[in-house]
């Protein structure tokens, strides 16, 4: 069974228009995400624009506000804080990477903590792993969403992630302890990477390196989510961590990439700005 992320992100999209759609009525306006995109690394343009068109779909008011890679840090930190001090900026996210003059930690923790839509400020981070509540991640939010809707039982199941970045691999595998799984976080120096991945029932894959888990990786009838985005050196097409074609031939569920994760991370991250705005309407 291959679970599409662009189908399940549909449909609930849909749902969150029909939500915004009666927003004006009740708060006067619509949800408004304002996002800050410094430089122009192709990538980061394309994730934008998408987060745009998503916007648009679900009636979200979108800023884009883009900057030249030059931009100083203080100048960075000058224009969060006036989107922090703007009554009608719900959520704040900086495309991330930034130039290396910046100090990514620095321009996160600046961000209003009730308009981090990306999960990613220490106070979010901290309370995601003190189990209170917070604006979770959005890649890890969509997975569980995934999961879910694949109807894949995730308590009392050996859970494998391969790859521990804050922004992936350890905030998807807190989430699934949550959902009480028994989890292993694999890395780089991880030894024997095979015979650990062979033990997962639900397989899940953040590296960022093209095809890496191949077929004999995974036990038969594994669930596995492919969370890599990376470009297939023989093809020069968009492909996953996971070697698909050999890959599903063995796991009882998998996602495709493109098509798979991608399209929840940006769904998670409409869900979050429309919390984002009603926590705020609520006080
Ligand atoms: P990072 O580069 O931050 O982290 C990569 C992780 O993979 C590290 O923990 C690293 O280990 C581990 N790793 C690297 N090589 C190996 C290896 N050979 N064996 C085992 N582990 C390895 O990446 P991200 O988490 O930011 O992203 C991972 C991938 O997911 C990328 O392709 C990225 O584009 C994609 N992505 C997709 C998203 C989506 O919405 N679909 C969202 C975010 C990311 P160590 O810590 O030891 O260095």
């Amino acid at each position: 069974m291959i679970i599409s992320g662009k189908e399940l992100s549909a449909k609930l999209k849909a749902d969150m228009a029909a939500e915004v759609a009666a927003f004006p009525a009740k708060y006067g306006r619509v949800p408004h995400l304002a996002v800050i995109l410094v430089g122009e690394d192709p990538g980061s343009v394309s994730y934008v624009t998408g987060k745009a068109k998503a916007s648009a779909e679900v009636g979200i008011r979108n800023t884009t506000i883009r900057k030249p890679a030059e931009i100083t840090e203080e100048e960075l930190l000058g224009i969060i804080a006036e989107l922090n001090a703007d009554d009608e900026v719900d959520g704040i996210l900086v495309q991330l990477p930034l130039p290396k003059h910046i100090d990514e930690d620095r321009v996160i923790a600046a961000i209003d903590r009730a308009k981090d839509v990306d999960g990613f400020h220490p106070q979010n981070v901290a309370a995601l792993w003190q189990k209170q509540p917070c604006t979770l991640p959005c890649t890890p939010k969509g997975i569980i969403k995934l999961l879910r809707a694949a109807g894949v039982e995730i308590e009392g199941r050996n859970a494998v992630v391969v790859g521990r970045s804050n922004i992936v691999g350890l905030p998807v595998s807190k989430l699934l302890l949550d959902a009480n799984a028994t989890v292993t976080i694999t890395h780089s120096r991880t030894r024997d990477l095979g015979a650990v991945t062979r033990g997962a029932d639900i397989l899940v894959v953040a590296i960022g390196r093209p095809k890496f888990v191949t077929a004999d990786m995974v036990r038969e009838g594994a669930v596995v989510i492919d969370v890599g985005v990376n470009r297939d050196p023989d093809t020069g097409r968009l492909c996953g961590d996971v070697d698909f074609a050999g890959v599903s031939e063995r796991a009882s569920v998998i996602t495709p990439v493109p098509g798979g994760v991608g399209p929840m991370t940006i769904c998670c991250l409409m869900e979050n700005t429309i919390e984002c705005f009603l926590r705020r309407m609520a006080h």
